[in-house]
């Protein structure tokens, strides 16, 4: 599962493992917080516009990569928050889809801007501990949920990488999947030329052509 604050936060980040991992058979779902109704320079556009286009964009990255299914829970832009109600839900989906592997921002990043990124790298980890423990949240498993024992964390945009993914065959569908979200603003020249070198710089310290770097804990 791959939980991203924004629509567009996951294909420039591990869009290339998402792809090696559906083509392996992977069952692939993507969790988007918000709605990303903010993300525009587009003096003319409005938020309900935008989130409906970040929407479709979304789906369309999505379906490149070969992702499984997606839930959009479509918090406004900027407005995510450490709270109670959404580490609940979030443990709910977590113990509905039963992921053995979690992707997400990582939060410990610093200088982390965006305080979405934050919000969903923790909100994430609280709960992938909530979703273990069978004692948070009983109503959930009254309710015929089991508890969920996520095996590995994998987090991206981070300064401490230690587990790299040669994404050397899906390359070209990561870039296409980038490419899809044409609300961002960025030319395709652009998309090309700041995904390919960030991939070839990664891959570099690897030995692959084109790889995608991560923080690795294990559960
Ligand atoms: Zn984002």
């Amino acid at each position: 599962m791959i939980v991203i604050a924004h629509p567009d936060d996951a294909e420039g980040n591990c869009g290339g493992t998402t792809a090696r991992w559906a083509r392996e058979g992977k069952i692939i779902h993507y969790l988007v917080l918000t709605n990303g109704d903010k993300g525009s320079d587009d003096l003319s556009m409005t938020s309900e516009k935008l989130a409906r286009i970040r929407e479709q964009e979304q789906e369309a990255a999505a379906k490149i990569l070969g992702v499984s299914g997606i839930t959009f829970l479509r918090i406004p832009d900027g407005e995510l928050e450490i709270s109670p109600g959404l580490r609940r839900g979030i443990t709910r989906l977590f113990r509905f889809h039963q992921p053995a592997i979690i992707l997400t921002h990582d939060p410990w990043k610093p200088y982390q801007l965006h305080p979405d990124h934050r919000a969903a790298g923790f909100l994430t980890l609280d709960a992938i501990i909530a979703a273990r423990d069978h004692l948070y949240y009983p109503d959930q498993l009254a309710r015929g949920l089991n508890p969920c024992r996520v095996k590995e964390i994998l987090l991206f945009g981070t300064d401490s990488p230690d587990f790299w993914v040669d994404i050397s065959n899906t390359f070209e569908l990561k870039l296409e999947a980038v490419h899809c979200h044409r609300s961002q603003g960025l030319t395709a020249a652009e998309v090309q030329e700041r995904i390919r070198n960030r991939a070839l710089e990664v891959g570099k310290a690897k030995g692959y052509l084109y790889a995608e770097a991560f923080k690795k804990i294990v559960l």
